[in-house]
């Protein structure tokens, strides 16, 4: 049965203070090295958003937790979308980081991804993905939060052609139209409105075809195919404590992300899986307790990840 209890406010704030306090230093740190006070708020903002989002989510009895994380995936996708994007015109779409670093720009969106998407994601793997994305802040309120498994073939490699063409769309702009960034124009804001609405509608689409609402995530957004090699290193994973886990295997029906929990405990090793998100989902559906985030250094190759019924030999 699972762990209906929650976590008392002291131990709730402990889990949760590391991370935002890391950021709110960040923050500081550019502060006091620009001058420039939004560092402050950015990072200020974010902080407290993790803070209040990661508090409740310790709080919230275990079967209740995803609401705290879907809280905290509202709290920063409307603050990166809505305020970062559409009102400061930030393209924070990949291709904004592209035109920004061929521009020899230190904008916001090289920040981002620099810190929260490919950086970060050497300390605390995909929890971006798991906890802040803007786009599964959308798909993860579709019906289909348990997976029925990855598709067989090699459906994965879209997401390096989807990569490709972000890069050959930029190219085209760059060298052939002479597109540049220039600060607050409407064309930031119609790329990322454009790029936004084709994410959430495949991802929709995508999600309804297959049953599973992290359908774009395995399959086609081109953010993994730079994230997963920082996260296989990534200090922050998740581990099982082989005496209590008894392999009942219910962590992993719940995995949104398909990943076979029990082929890694049962090698003695931490969730390797680069699909990882550190949603945590396996933690709280584990009826023993045997889950945790833990720190150490380590990397595998190998995926394991559950298949489609269907699709199995
Ligand atoms: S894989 Fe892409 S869409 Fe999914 S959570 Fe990560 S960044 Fe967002
Ligand atoms: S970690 Fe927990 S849920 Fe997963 S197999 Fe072991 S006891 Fe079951
Ligand atoms: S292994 Fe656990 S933390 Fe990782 S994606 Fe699956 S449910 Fe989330």
């Amino acid at each position: 049965m699972t762990h209906p209890r929650a976590q008392p406010w002291r131990h709730a704030l402990a889990e949760t203070l590391p991370v935002p306090a890391a950021l709110l230093g960040f923050g500081l740190y550019l502060w006091w090295s620009t001058g420039a006070v939004f560092y402050l708020f950015n990072f200020g903002y974010i902080a407290t958003a993790i803070l209040v989002g990661g508090v409740i989510y310790e709080r919230l009895p275990r079967p209740k937790r995803h609401l705290g994380r879907r809280l905290l995936l509202v709290l920063i996708g409307v603050y990166m979308f809505g305020y970062l994007g559409v009102v400061q015109r930030e393209n924070m779409q990949i291709e904004g980081l592209w035109l920004y670093l061929l521009q020899g720009l230190f904008a916001g969106s090289v920040i981002h991804y620099l810190a929260a998407k490919l950086g970060g994601a050497l300390l605390f793997g995909r929890g971006w993905c798991g906890w802040m994305c803007w786009t599964v802040m959308v798909l993860d309120f579709l019906p289909f939060r348990r997976s029925p498994g990855r598709l067989a073939g090699r459906w994965g490699w879209l997401r390096y052609a989807h990569l490709l063409m972000s890069l050959g769309v930029v190219a085209l702009a760059w060298f052939i139209l002479d597109y540049r960034v220039e600060a607050g124009r409407h064309a930031e804001l119609w790329w990322l409105l454009a790029g936004n609405l084709l994410y959430w509608g495949g991802g929709v689409i995508l999600a309804f075809a297959l049953r599973d609402n992290r359908a774009f995530c395995k399959y086609l957004c081109p953010i993994p195919a730079l994230q997963k090699i920082p996260a296989r290193f990534s200090l922050m994973k998740i581990q099982a404590d082989p005496e209590r886990c008894d392999t009942c295997g219910a962590c992993e029906r719940v995995c949104p992300m398909d990943i076979e929990l029990t082929k890694y405990i049962a090698e003695g090793r931490r969730i390797l899986s680069t699909e990882c998100i550190l949603c945590c989902t396996c933690q709280s559906a584990c009826p023993k307790q045997a889950l945790t985030l833990s720190y150490g250094l380590d990397a595998g190759l190998e995926e394991h990840l559950r298949p489609r019924p269907h699709q199995t030999a």
